[in-house]
């Protein structure tokens, strides 16, 4: 379905979504953050994008699995804690992040479904937004199968068309969102849907990295395990782990018994995120790591979004959403680093 939404009309379209919890990109100390929004009002979806992608929704930082606890009268008790399944809905959502939703999803999803993340992804609506700024100087979603105006893991997108937006529904979870205020969307004309396409050229052009020949990386790949290669480009890097906490698509997960009582026994199970490139990740309690140097960190880091996960699921394990770029502190740049996989020994 596509619909015109005036972007007056905007404010009350959220207010006729009062039975959602609604998130939404928020600004503070220069840096922009999905969260919970109490004034329709005071959204602002003029932003370049989030510090951390919908991911830190659908799978947070820290969650409890399940509580128990031990008793002489009833021995071990163990509670499943799964998250309360309440209706929400996060506006705003780049392309590139709705894309890589698709690609956690294949992760949690699959031969064993987690229900956990699965609880809050069906739960969810997803209203994306194109990008008619460049998100980040450092985007390059044009070289991994994406675009600024991808649809990709989206209900609904929105496109900013000045004082409309255009709305196209993908799902029925995207239709219900827009016939909660049937009466504020008008059937588009043919000048906006001109304007929209024009649009999305334009911001084609505004995407000005791109990595060359993306399809010749994977194979690439498979001859470089034991390449010097990965010394060299690893040199510099601190193991801040930035990179992979900021990617919407890394989704590594370590889990620890919290007691709070040893007599009687009482704790819960936790969730967090993990990080492959901290050398405790894959610490042995051997006290052997398979991984114990900068190089096979990184290699690893690279081997799984462009050699396994393409094997494993046919997609690149990267939207080009350009943030590990942005915010490595010593530099690391993965387009640099994959054009120089392209062209190895070459
Ligand atoms: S952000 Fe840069 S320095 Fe930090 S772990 Fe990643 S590559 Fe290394
Ligand atoms: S690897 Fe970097 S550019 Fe690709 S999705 Fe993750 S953070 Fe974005």
């Amino acid at each position: 379905m596509e619909k015109i939404l005036l972007k007056q009309s905007f404010p009350q379209w959220l207010k006729n979504l009062s039975s959602y919890t609604i998130y939404a990109p928020v600004e503070k100390d220069d840096l922009w953050e999905y969260e919970v929004i109490d004034k329709p009002e005071s959204i602002d979806l003029d932003y370049p994008n989030a510090v951390l992608s919908p991911k830190k929704i659908i799978f947070p930082q820290t969650e409890v699995l399940l509580e128990f606890s031990s008793s002489n009268e009833e021995g071990l008790q163990v509670k499943e804690v799964l998250p309360e399944e309440t209706s929400s809905v996060i506006f705003g959502v780049r392309p590139c992040d709705g894309k890589a939703l698709t690609l956690t999803d294949k992760v949690f999803g699959g031969d064993f479904e987690d229900p956990y993340y699965w609880s809050r992804r069906d739960s969810i609506t997803v209203v994306g937004l194109s990008c008619n700024i460049p998100p980040s100087p450092d985007c390059f979603c044009l070289s991994v199968d994406g675009s600024p105006h991808s649809k990709e893991g989206l209900d609904i997108l929105m496109t900013d068309l000045g004082d409309r937006y255009l709305t196209e529904t993908f799902t029925e979870k995207g239709d219900k969102l827009i016939n909660l205020a049937k009466n504020l969307f008008k059937p588009p004309t043919a000048k906006d849907k001109k304007d929209a396409q024009k649009i999305n050229v334009e911001s084609e052009k505004r995407i000005k990295r791109q990595i060359k020949e993306t399809k010749k990386i994977p194979p690439k790949l498979k001859g470089m395990f034991d390449s010097p290669f990965w010394d060299e480009e690893s040199l510099s890097c601190i193991r801040c782990g930035i990179c992979t906490y900021l990617c919407p698509t890394c989704h590594c997960f370590d889990m620890n018994d919290e007691v709070s009582s040893s007599s009687p026994l009482e704790g819960k199970r936790i969730r967090t995120w993990d990080n492959c490139q901290f050398p405790d990740f894959t610490m042995h309690s051997s006290g052997h790591n398979p991984r114990p140097d900068r190089a096979s960190r990184l290699r690893q880091r690279i081997l799984h979004k462009f050699q396994y996960f393409v094997e494993k699921h046919k997609n690149y394990q990267c939207t080009g959403c350009g943030r590990c770029v942005s915010k490595c502190p010593v530099g690391i740049d993965i387009i640099e680093v994959l054009d120089k996989v392209r062209d190895y020994g070459s």
